[in-house]
């Protein structure tokens, strides 16, 4: 059936999202959405931008966007990319900045889309092991290599490197670029942010899908060098020329008007994540140091399998993933406190039945 693909289509092994169901009475803590609704501001952006102007095409430069971005990282516009969720913006990067005669390196675990990426674009890559606990070996991503790509923190682990670690990387990698995808920075990382005057290699990836609880816009930006930024629009417009539509422009540019909210949910969120945790290990569960918005944990005697076949069966969605090195473990994102109450509820009764 796929003999009309071209040969690169039939070679891809795409990346598999986390399941969206069309019913809505799941607890849902499979994807890391935040359960709490974006700011008012945002809303009300996206109400007023839907209007009579939708028939005009948006502004292809994102000047209001990348202005604002700017001035709530105290950067120049000329260092803003967006895109449309971080996903695009990271395809875009590995375009941009990687050459196929040389080795890129990501961590082996995490973000899964980081090698469909390079394969996508025929990149040679080496996913480099963690140890066992699930740490960054910093001195096997630094010498000869055509570029380095980590997730802080990273997914699905949700551990977190110190900018001490990162500006290692980015003086053992001089000659090569190191993206630092800060997805989940805002609910208690370091960001890289303040580094990018002083490093001219370093890229950094954020998303307003996470913290800014706007997962349903789709709205990614990358922070940098002027540079690389310029890298990442030539690429872009030999791809598409309009990537935000007029209504993703106005409700993230709402979104940064209120920080205040964002600390508000983070914390709240972060706080959760906390008690969470440890009541899951009163429970018995390894649960891996998180500053994300989710947990990464298993059981020393029930497979996470069963675990995540059983949640399902109580209406609750988590994930797992059928592979070698983290298929005893669930990565559970963090939800209110009543999902989360209802979680350890669940998890408590099969532990008890098993
Ligand atoms: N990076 C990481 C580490 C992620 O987990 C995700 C979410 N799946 C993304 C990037 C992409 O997020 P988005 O495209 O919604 O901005």
């Amino acid at each position: 059936m796929k003999e009309f693909w071209s040969k690169r289509a039939r070679d891809l092994v795409p990346y598999t999202p986390g399941e969206q169901p069309r019913q809505r009475n799941w607890i849902k803590l499979n994807t890391n959405e935040n359960p709490y609704p974006p700011s008012q501001k945002a809303l009300a952006a996206i109400r007023a931008a839907a209007g009579e102007t939708l028939r005009l095409y948006p502004d292809p430069e994102c000047t209001s966007l990348r202005e604002a971005l700017a001035a709530t990282f105290d950067l120049k516009p000329a260092q803003v990319f967006v895109g449309n969720g971080s996903d695009e913006v990271l395809a875009l990067c590995f375009q941009a900045f990687f050459d196929p005669e040389r080795t890129i390196l990501f961590p082996d675990v995490t973000y899964s889309f980081y090698p469909v990426f390079a394969d996508l674009y025929g990149l040679s890559y080496r996913e480099v092991p963690l140890d066992e606990r699930f740490g960054l070996p910093l001195e096997s991503f630094v010498g000869d290599n055509g570029g380095v790509v980590i997730a802080n923190p990273n997914a699905p682990t949700g551990r977190a490197v110190s900018l001490c670690d990162i500006r290692t990387l980015l003086e053992g990698n001089p000659e090569s670029v190191v993206i630092v995808d800060e997805a989940y920075v805002d609910f208690g990382a370091q960001s890289a942010v303040p580094l990018i005057d002083s490093y001219p290699n370093l890229v950094v990836v954020q998303t307003m899908s996470k913290s800014r609880a706007l997962a349903g816009l789709r709205v990614g930006f990358a922070l940098g060098n002027e540079n690389l930024i310029a890298a990442l629009n030539s690429v872009k417009n030999s791809f598409n020329s309009y990537t935000l539509d007029r209504l993703a422009l106005a409700g993230a540019e709402g979104a940064l008007r209120d920080g205040d909210y964002l600390r508000a949910i983070t914390m709240k969120i972060s706080s959760t994540r906390d008690w969470a945790a440890d009541r899951l290990k009163r429970m018995g569960f390894e649960v891996s140091d998180s500053a994300a918005n989710f947990l990464f944990i298993s059981h020393p005697d029930i497979p996470a399998k069963v675990l995540l076949d059983g949640l399902r069966e109580r209406g609750i969605l988590v994930r797992w993933w059928d592979k070698p090195r983290i298929s005893n473990y669930l990565r559970i994102t963090v939800g209110t406190d009543q999902e989360m109450e209802a979680l350890c509820q669940a998890l408590t009764q099969m532990i008890e039945g098993a």
